[in-house]
């Protein structure tokens, strides 16, 4: 049922106490217009993108906010969070608003509008997204879940006319997306922050029901972990297993404030996140973080720091599980709670570790066996070796792919691997550093191709004897084929991005979809299809203009 909402009142800032959500309506925007539908995203919710380009001006109606669909009674979240280390009181959703869920066979979407105008949590925001960030957003979140990264997903974009006051005026765009759940770390620290773990409880309850039925009802014997300690478990989990996607795609999200880390583990809230074009660990994309507290190399212990902060309110659950409800902010955590939390926390490091490694390993080609030091023995040199040349890690990665075929090309090991020797120099040729992809760095990538990568591929071949039979070398062909599935050649870099953008600004609207074709679809393709074929540039190397773009968290 619709309920009557003045929206004057609705959308005026506010602290929202004992609630978790408020009222929320969308602005009207003039101009809207229909630039991209995601087939992949519009089936999650029933429908097909023929659809939506059938009645592309009932799509923008709806999708834009302007026309509200029946029933719908559009609600925006309340949250905190710890914005670059800090608390930064109650934040919630400014700009987007959730029109409804849907519930299909394999699970529940809720659906937000992004940059569809004020809630009572914009605080000084208008409420408005632009169009370059909309476009970054609606790509990326489908192009991770192409590579398997845990996301949020992008069903449409719409573009308005609506002039945006950013540093310069900019139009405006509304972005819907899905995620089976907006609920953040955020959600929970803000209701615990003011002593309301009554709602804490309420939040726990409701997403162990709605998202985490497998763990919601499992026994309560007195020495088992109870429901609370067992979701703060299962978010640890999903945590490390996105994090660890994350390094080993080369994907830097950019703002890891708590606000911006899913119950779900997703990747959610695409703000100045880039992949890394010249491999630098410590690389920094968001302009915003001079000193690099979300560098890539401190996803792991960034994600970290925030389930700590996930933990406390949680901890208060985990201390009492069962009503009535007692707990106070003072009261001292019982010593099996502390140790039960310290377990769980002390566990991600491990988990993150042997996802990472798992994933590292099937980049690496090896399939079929697993050995205890692959990553410190294997990894961790070549990662050493294109962070000296700063080559970059997307093609160095592709690159590995041709190692398996240059074995089978070599049927003798005591020749050297001359094969090998053509990968050595497709990579020089993909080095920023160009004085590190000089003879003596080439040398250094020889000999870790020829005595540690490639007698370990032939290894997990079962050749250790040193010789490919034919049928050996057909198998290593195999497994080149093998390991282009899990390294792609196209990821949507910062540069790539930006090309869109420009184009799209120019008129080129259309090219939005035909590279969410690419980083969805194809993204993994040796050659693209032929009405994509422009695309090609995408794989090569980062022209001179595109290198070190950096983004800002003004969107
Ligand atoms: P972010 O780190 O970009 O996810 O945003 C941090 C907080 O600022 C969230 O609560 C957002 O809803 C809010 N916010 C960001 N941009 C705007 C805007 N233009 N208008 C209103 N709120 C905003
Ligand atoms: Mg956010
Ligand atoms: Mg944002």
């Amino acid at each position: 049922k619709t309920v009557a909402l003045d929206e004057d009142r609705l959308r005026k800032s506010r602290q929202v106490n004992g609630a978790l959500w408020s009222w929320a309506v969308p602005e009207r925007h003039e101009g809207a217009r229909l630039v991209g539908v995601s087939a992949a995203g519009a089936q999650l919710v029933g429908l097909s993108h023929e659809q939506f380009w059938a009645n592309k001006e009932a799509a923008a109606a709806v999708w834009s906010g302007n026309q509200r669909l029946p029933g719908s009674n559009g609600w925006a979240h309340c949250y905190g969070g710890h914005q670059f280390g800090a608390w930064a009181e109650q934040l919630g959703d400014g700009r987007a608003i959730s029109l409804g869920e849907v519930a299909t066979k394999d699970g529940r979407w809720e659906i937000q509008l992004k940059g569809s105008g004020r809630t009572p949590y914009s605080r000084f925001g208008d409420g408005y997204a632009v169009r370059r960030s909309s476009i970054r957003e609606y790509l990326a979140a489908e192009h991770l879940h192409a590579l398997g990264v845990p996301s949020s997903r992008s069903l449409a974009l719409v573009f308005t006319d609506r002039v945006v006051e950013r540093e310069e005026p900019e139009l405006g765009a509304v972005l819907t997306r899905l995620s089976p759940s907006w609920v953040r770390f955020g959600s929970f620290e803000l209701p615990a922050a003011r002593g309301d773990y009554e709602l804490v409880r309420k939040l726990a309850d409701y997403m162990l029901r709605h998202h985490f039925a497998d763990i919601a009802d499992q026994g309560e014997e007195a020495d088992a972990e109870n429901r609370y300690a067992r979701l703060l478990r299962r978010v640890v989990q999903l945590t490390a297993h996105t994090v660890a996607q994350w390094q080993a795609v080369g994907f830097c999200h950019g703002v890891m404030n708590t606000d911006n880390m899913s119950l779900l583990g997703r990747t959610i809230d695409y703000g100045p996140f880039a992949f890394i074009d010249a491999y630098d660990p410590h690389f920094i994309c968001n302009h915003s973080d001079p000193l690099g507290r979300y560098a890539f190399d401190e996803q792991p212990r960034v994600a970290l720091w925030n389930l700590i902060r996930l933990a406390a309110p949680l901890s208060v659950q985990i201390d009492s599980p069962e009503p009535p409800f007692q707990h106070t902010r003072t009261d001292a955590l019982s010593k099996p709670t502390v140790e039960i939390i310290e377990n769980v926390l002390n566990g991600f490091q491990g988990l993150f570790a042997s996802e990472y490694a798992r994933i590292m390993r099937r980049k690496f080609g090896l399939f079929r066996t697993a050995e205890d030091d692959d990553a410190a023995g294997l990894v961790k040199p070549f990662l050493a070796l294109i962070a000296k040349a700063r080559t970059d890690y997307t093609f160095a990665m592709r690159t590995l792919c041709r190692a398996p075929e240059a074995l089978a090309a070599t049927t003798d090991f005591s020749d050297k691997f001359s094969q090998l020797r053509s990968l050595v120099d497709a990579l020089a040729e993909r080095s920023l550093n160009l004085k590190c992809g000089s003879e003596e760095w080439k040398e250094s990538v020889c000999c870790f191709f020829e005595t540690v990568y490639a007698p370990r591929l032939a290894r997990d071949l079962g050749c250790a004897d040193q010789k490919l039979t034919p049928a050996d070398a057909e198998t290593a062909r195999e497994l080149g084929a093998q390991m282009k599935r899990e390294n792609p050649r196209f990821v949507l870099r910062n540069w790539v991005a930006q090309d869109v953008i420009e184009r799209a600004e120019k008129g080129d609207e259309q090219w939005i979809d035909k590279v969410l074709a690419v980083m969805t679809t194809h993204a993994f393709d040796d050659q693209l299809p032929e009405h994509l074929a422009e695309a090609e540039v995408y794989a090569g190397p980062v022209p001179e203009w595109g290198e070190g773009l950096q983004c800002s968290c003004s969107s």
